[in-house]
């Protein structure tokens, strides 16, 4: 532990910090199924396809190419000028090359963006549920997350108000992500425009879009993101998105974002003092995952809403739990406000969501994500991203064990 550790470690900011629940889920889903249990994992926010062929014969066409040395810290010219495109063309936004930034994943656009800006006493606004990363990467620059919560009956979404409320002259951004995870919601051309509306008046905040499941959205929902529909958020915006989700390629960990150039100096700059750069050989694959043939997304995307639309169903019929339905991303979120306080056949009292899903884990043999961990109780994140057979056994035990409780 390094609590116990000599000579004044941890560090105060790392003092500051937990360890990734969305990580440590995995991890240890992943350990007690080498262990030989019988565990299912719904806890990993990663897709369970493969990557398309087209895109590994890319790297492995680099790797043979010789294209395995460090690479400019803001990534490779070829990547850097196919994200620009992907923004054009996907999103309507002008972004030149030099407007853009290549990180290894998503989660280090959003440190570097942080890092680089945020000084002690500094606020950043974050609607929970929240991603757990977010927080987190502020309270190690040493600044302040300050939480806006969200309701279930309101879809998870933030309210234009709320939001204003709690802006602060001392606010330097808002983070805000959606297709959300945890909780899928997906806000509207005119939800976005409510809370960008709030963000025009006051020019002190800027904003960190993560757009990271923007291509998984369901029945016929249309995703737009904030600097499209407000073009005078723009010089205030980083839009960030990476090809983790929709290319089913998160252990290549790229992220990308486009934002004001100034910002994007300040990011390598930081960069170039810690990875460097992102893997050379990722970078090649995601020009072609961008540049590149893109009709499997449909399908993924067709997959994964039948898979919503199974889970949701199967955990409404689970005594206690009320499940939302929403429009995008592979998770749902749950409430157990029903089931807190009921007692195990084994006579232990259901105190709170972390209490469940360890109860969960060790009577069933599912690994789900308790909601606290993303700021909001008591919840609890399901992902999707796994095969129907798999979500069908685990919704079967979620139910069995909710019927146990009494
Ligand atoms: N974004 C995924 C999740 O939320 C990956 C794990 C992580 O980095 O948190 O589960």
């Amino acid at each position: 532990m390094l609590e116990t550790l000599p000579n004044g470690f941890p560090s105060e900011a790392l003092a500051r910090i937990q360890p990734s629940a969305t990580i440590a889920v995995t991890q240890k889903a992943r350990e007690l199924k080498a262990a030989g249990r019988d565990v299912i994992g719904l806890g990993a926010g990663e897709p369970d396809f493969d990557t398309p062929d087209n895109i590994k014969d890319a790297a492995i066409a680099a790797i043979r190419r010789g294209e395995t040395k460090y690479t400019n810290v803001e990534g490779i010219a070829e990547l850097r000028t196919a994200v620009a495109a992907k923004f054009k063309r996907e999103n309507r936004l002008d972004y030149t090359p030099a407007q853009t930034f290549v990180a290894p994943g998503g989660k280090a656009i959003i440190y570097n963006a942080l890092m680089a800006t945020l000084n002690p006493g500094d606020e950043v606004v974050m609607p929970a549920p929240y991603w757990v990363s977010y927080p987190d990467i502020v309270l190690l620059a040493g600044a302040k997350p300050v939480i806006v919560q969200t309701r279930l009956e309101d879809g998870f979404r933030l309210a234009p108000d709320a939001l204003e409320r709690a802006i602060t002259p001392k606010t330097k951004w808002l983070i805000f992500n959606q297709p959300s995870n945890p909780t899928g919601a997906c806000y509207t051309r005119r939800q976005l425009q409510a809370i960008a509306d709030v963000l025009l008046r006051h020019p002190q905040v800027w904003l960190l879009t993560d757009d990271m499941y923007e291509h998984l959205v369901y029945g016929g929902f249309e995703f737009h993101t904030v600097a499209e529909i407000e073009p005078r958020l723009y010089s205030r915006t980083v839009t960030m998105n990476g090809v983790s989700k929709a290319y089913a390629m998160t252990g290549w960990r790229i992220g990308y974002c486009g934002a004001p150039e100034p910002l994007i100096r300040a990011m390598a700059k930081l960069q170039s003092q810690s990875a460097s750069n992102a893997s050379s050989i990722s970078q090649w694959a995601a020009v072609e995952a961008l540049n590149g043939r893109q009709d499997f997304i449909p399908q993924f995307q067709k997959v994964f809403e039948e898979r919503r639309n199974l889970v949701v169903s199967m955990l409404n019929q689970a005594r206690g739990i009320e499940c939302p339905k929403p429009e995008g991303a592979f998770y749902v979120y749950p409430s157990i406000r029903k089931l807190i306080g009921k007692a195990t056949p084994q006579g232990q009292c259901i105190e709170n969501d972390e209490h469940f899903v360890r109860e969960l884990l060790e009577s069933e043999g599912v690994a789900v994500v308790h909601g606290a961990a993303f700021g909001l109780s008591p919840f609890f994140r399901v992902s999707y991203a796994t095969s129907t057979a798999a979500l069908e056994e685990a919704c079967r035990r979620i139910q069995r064990f909710c019927a146990s409780l009494r």
